[in-house]
Formats: structure tokens, C-alpha cells, sequence
């Protein structure tokens, strides 16, 4: 007998008829003999939604309320579900992430798990049942309700897998896997059947929204086997796995990109120990988290210093370094929020040189400008313009024959 968790995502619950089509595929789960332990997250736009109410009401709501509020969202579904199953002559319980007892820390709206108490669920399992619980939510050791973060009932999904160290966690969603780039983007944009988890992670940091950077993390760190899907078709999906030597052999294996940075440069700042610390201290210090950065120094003994923050932070962050720009003596503050990072992902680049100067050059033909280069041992991000985005991924992706079938290692 496998047990396996299943998580649906707000598009696959979104309606009455979706949520029966849901109990009918779990159902047909049960049927075969697997014990099922199903995740849900709310229906779609419903956390939202909320958001939305709150915020008539405070400017910035209060967090301990907002996961009050937040994690109704999820207590319908599952509720919801679970009658669906029942109506079907399929036992189910649901449970909110309380009464589970998933227990987090403090910090609301994005709690983190600390334990799961399986006691209730194996009893529900071993006497037959369906156990669906609810996503995105726990309770902190005083008992107050916590929230995970947006997209959180992946987490939630993964690490009730971890807990009853379930045979797979299938994340059921609107697209049938993890694509080799965004295929509204890239429409020969290709479905991988496995890809590692440090390429998933680094996909999920770059920008693509298949699944939570943090139910991945999870994932790797817990060794859960963790599986993307179609909630409306049949298919195989993409597995997330530990085995570099299981996955395709490619030279990279997807492009993720990002809309959501901004970039912003100090000029003339004197080329003096100290002085990168006292541009980011200030923007730490305003929880602005920094991405990229790029210093070099010119010859007359001053440097320039770029770097990237999220949009959201754009204004904040200008408004700090015009102050530093000042303190320090330097020369001038640029700033331009009309760019995207674009990335290329593979564990391939590790065994492979020249990788890089091909992304360039790929680059350079289509006369795309480069403003920022970072690397790491499997990624080669740069910052572009916002305009060239289609065109660089398309570019890449024909480069790299993302769009070809590759030999599978083995085969
Ligand atoms: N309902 C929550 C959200 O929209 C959690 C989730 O869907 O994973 O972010
Ligand atoms: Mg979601």
C-alpha cells in the first residue's frame, strides 16, 4: 500500500464542479487502495479576496488578524471537499492546520513549520479515510493561527509528506509540470519529465511560479519525492528529484526570468574599506532585501555600485541611497525600473565550459544590451531590458535546443 499527499492548488478548487472533479480523482486514488492525504489551498482569488477587505479597513492590517482572516480561505475547500468524498461513498475528514497540530513559529503571515503531530492522520488513514487538511496554516505554540506565506500550501503539502514520510507529494495545478521556459512566453517551451532539486530551487528563486521556493527547500532538505501535475489532464508530470545522474542530459535545463527588480546605481563613491557597508547597511537596515550587486573600480580611485532590489522596494531604496550618495561624498544616484533578469538553470553547466560565452553571444546577435552579469555553480543570470525579454528568452531557448527532446542519459 503507498500513501501519498496530494496538494490541489485555488484554480483546481475554484468552483463546486472543480472541487467534485477533485473528490472523483481522489476517490479513484482510494479506490485502487493508496492512503491519501490531501492538501488544499483556497479557491482562487479568494485569499485575495480578503487581502482586499482587510485593507478597507486598516491601511496595514494587523498580522495576527490578517491569518485569522487569511486562513479561512482554506477552511472552506477542505470542508467542501470532504463532503464531495463522503457524497461519493468515500470516507474523508477534514482538518484545519490546528487541529492537525502543525505548529510554527510566531512570525504571522509567513510563519514557518516547526512540527507536525501525524497522530491524527495515521489513525484516520489506517481506519480507511481520506485526510484532507488545510493549506497554508498552522498554530503557534500559544495557539494563535499563523499563515505560511503566499503560496504556502505547497509547504504545507511537502512537509506533511516529510512527516508521514509519504511515498510521493504530488502538486496538482494548472499546468502539467515544470516547462524548460514560461510557455506563454515561449510557446515550444518544452514539459521536463525530472529535473534536480537544485535546479528546481534555483528556477523557483529565478522567478518561475510553478511551486514555492520554500516547499522546495523542503522538499531537498527532507528527501520528499515531489511530483508536478495537471489537475485536468492525465500525464506523468515533471519529478523534482535528488539524482543529477537520473535527469536528462542537457546542457541547461530551463529559462526563468524575472519582471519584478529594479536596479540602482551610486557613482564616484571613493574607493575606501567601508564604503559597500555603509550603502547596504542602511537598505538592510529598511528590510530591503538586495539581489544582485556589482562594484568595480575605476581608475580614479572611485567605483561605481549596482544593485537590484525588488520593485516594491524601488522607491524606499532610491530615497536611501540618495541620502548615502550625500553622506558619502559621491557623485550621483541612477536608477532604472525597466529591467528583467533573465537566467539560464543546469547542473550540466557544472561538467561543461563555455556556457556563458554562449549565452552571450546569443545575446550580442540579437543586439540585447547586457547590464548585469551574476553566476553561480548552475545559473547565469544577467539584467536586461524590460523590451528584449521575449526576445532573449526565445533566443536562448533556441540556442540551447530547449525546445528538442534531449538523450536521455542511459538510453
Ligand atoms: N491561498 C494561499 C495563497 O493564495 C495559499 C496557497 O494558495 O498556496 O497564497
Ligand atoms: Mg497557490
Amino acid at each position: 500500500m503507498a500513501m501519498y499527499v496530494y496538494k490541489f492548488g485555488g484554480t483546481s478548487v475554484g468552483t463546486v464542479e472543480r472541487i467534485k472533479a477533485v473528490a472523483e480523482k481522489v476517490k479513484a486514488a482510494h479506490d485502487k487502495g493508496d492512503q491519501l492525504v490531501v492538501v488544499l489551498s483556497a479557491m482562487s482569488g479568494e485569499t485575495n479576496r480578503l487581502i482586499d477587505l482587510a485593507v478597507q479597513i486598516q491601511k496595514t492590517p494587523v498580522s495576527r488578524e490578517m491569518d485569522v482572516l487569511l486562513s479561512t480561505g482554506e477552511q472552506v475547500t477542505v470542508a467542501l471537499l470532504s463532503m464531495a468524498l463522503q457524497e461519493l461513498g468515500c470516507p474523508a475528514c477534514s482538518y484545519t492546520g490546528g487541529q492537525v497540530r502543525i505548529e510554527t513559529d510566531s512570525v504571522h503571515t509567513k510563519a514557518r513549520i516547526k512540527s507536525i503531530d501525524d497522530v491524527k492522520i495515521r489513525a484516520d488513514l489506517n481506519a480507511g479515510k481520506v485526510v484532507v487538511v488545510a493549506g497554508f496554516q498552522g498554530v503557534d505554540v500559544s495557539g494563535n493561527i499563523t499563515t505560511l506565506g503566499r503560496g504556502g500550501s505547497d509547504t504545507s503539502a511537502v512537509a506533511l509528506a516529510a512527516a508521514l514520510k509519504a511515498d510521493e507529494c504530488h502538486i496538482y495545478t494548472d499546468v502539467d509540470g515544470v516547462y524548460t521556459t514560461d510557455p506563454r512566453i515561449e510557446p515550444k517551451a518544452r514539459r521536463l519529465d525530472k529535473i534536480t532539486f537544485e535546479e528546481m530551487l534555483e528556477m523557483a528563486s529565478l522567478g518561475s511560479k510553478v511551486l514555492q521556493i520554500r516547499s522546495v527547500e523542503f522538499a531537498g532538505k527532507y528527501n520528499v519525492a515531489l511530483r508536478v501535475l495537471s489537475s485536468f489532464s492525465e500525464g506523468r508530470g515533471t519529478l523534482i528529484t535528488y539524482e543529477e545522474s537520473e535527469v536528462e542530459q542537457a546542457l541547461i535545463s530551463g529559462i526563468a526570468f524575472n519582471k519584478d527588480e529594479a536596479k540602482l546605481t551610486i557613482t564616484g563613491v571613493p574607493d575606501i574599506p567601508g564604503a559597500a557597508f555603509k550603502i547596504l547597511g542602511p537598505v538592510a537596515d529598511a528590510n530591503i532585501e538586495i539581489d544582485m550587486i556589482i562594484q568595480n573600480v575605476a581608475d580614479d580611485a572611485t567605483t561605481d555600485f549596482t544593485f537590484t532590489v525588488h520593485r516594491n522596494d524601488f522607491v524606499k531604496a532610491r530615497e536611501i541611497l540618495t541620502n548615502v550618495c550625500n553622506d558619502l561624498g559621491a557623485r550621483a544616484v541612477t536608477t532604472d525600473d525597466s529591467i528583467v533578469k533573465v537566467s539560464i538553470v543546469g547542473v550540466g553547466m557544472r561538467s561543461h565550459a563555455g556556457i556563458a560565452s554562449k549565452m552571450f553571444e546569443v545575446l550580442a546577435k540579437e543586439a540585447i544590451n547586457i547590464r548585469m552579469i551574476a553566476t553561480s555553480e548552475i545559473k547565469i543570470s544577467v539584467v536586461i531590458d524590460e523590451k528584449y525579454l521575449e526576445l532573449a528568452v526565445r533566443a536562448l531557448h533556441k540556442a540551447f535546443e530547449l525546445d528538442k527532446e534531449p538523450k536521455q542519459v542511459g538510453a
